[in-house]
């Protein structure tokens, strides 16, 4: 059964259309790539997908395991299974890196059980020590301050181990193309590759190719003006390494 499905998208930025009748379909425990050039609503299409309250919907639905996702509060969407990995994560000095993924977690265990008790403490630096080894991170990254003076890679092991510790259905990863020196793009990469599985979908946000290159995807996407207008497999991320976006932009306008 499909597990995301995206039907005829349509979002606003401040009465602005940027997406404009999207479709899209991400089945159970696959990896996808959207690429596109800069502008075309990428970053739009995550921030739609969590909730936030500028992306105004005016058309179309989204469907995740049977829900309408739109309906959905962003925490709930989170509960749901959902997670976007921030293209611009913010710093929060004084809590620590475990912490914060502890709060996360616990947040999400009372969502679903109000008298939940949280995480016990023990139990938790026992996971978060499995995943790191699992990552490959150094132990001591968990006690640093989450995002404060983190290289662009410590903020992608950041978000990577959240992701591990939260185990969504489906993650979405909005990346900075231009921000991402290579190591920062392998640690996202060696992430993505050790976590995905039958029971962990990703969507890849991209300009570039050359996460693509790390990281192999079932299937590409081409986004251009609000729309998914091209799909292939990954011959098509090379095709446009080699090629650009003209000649899809051509074949769009039918010349
Ligand atoms: P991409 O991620 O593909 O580069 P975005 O989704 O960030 O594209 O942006 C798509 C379009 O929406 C751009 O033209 C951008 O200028 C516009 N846009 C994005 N955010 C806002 C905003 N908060 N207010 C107005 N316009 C916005
Ligand atoms: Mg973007």
């Amino acid at each position: 059964m499909s597990e995301l499905v995206i039907k005829n998208l349509h979002v606003n930025i401040n009465g602005k259309e940027i997406l404009k009748g999207l479709n899209f379909t991400l089945p159970k425990g696959e990896v996808h790539a959207i690429m596109g050039p800069n502008g075309t609503g990428k970053s739009t299409l995550a921030y739609t997908l969590m909730g936030h309250p500028a992306y105004e919907v005016t058309e179309g639905e989204v469907f995740f395991n049977g829900v309408n996702v739109l309906e959905l509060e962003p925490n709930e969407r989170s509960i749901l299974g959902i997670f976007l990995a921030f293209q611009y994560p913010v710093a929060i000095p004084g809590v620590t890196v475990a912490n914060f993924i502890r709060s996360a977690v616990n947040s999400r265990r009372r969502a679903v059980n109000s008298d939940d008790k949280g995480v016990p403490l023990l139990e938790f630096r026992k996971e978060v020590k499995q995943k790191m080894e699992l990552l490959k991170m150094d132990p001591s990254f968990a006690g640093r301050y989450l995002n404060d003076g983190f290289s662009g890679g410590e903020k992608k092991r950041a978000e990577i181990l959240q992701m591990a510790m939260l185990k969504p259905e489906i993650a979405i990863l909005d990346e900075t193309d231009s921000g991402l020196d290579i190591d920062a793009l392998k640690i996202v990469a060696d992430g993505v590759n050790t976590l995905r599985g039958p029971d962990l979908g990703v969507v890849i946000i991209t300009h570039y190719q050359r996460i693509l290159n790390y990281i192999k995807p079932d299937y590409v996407h081409v986004m251009m003006d609000g729309k998914i207008v091209e799909s292939g497999n990954s011959d098509l991320a090379l095709h446009l390494e080699e090629h650009g976006y003209d000649w899809i932009r051509e074949k769009v306008n039918g010349y």
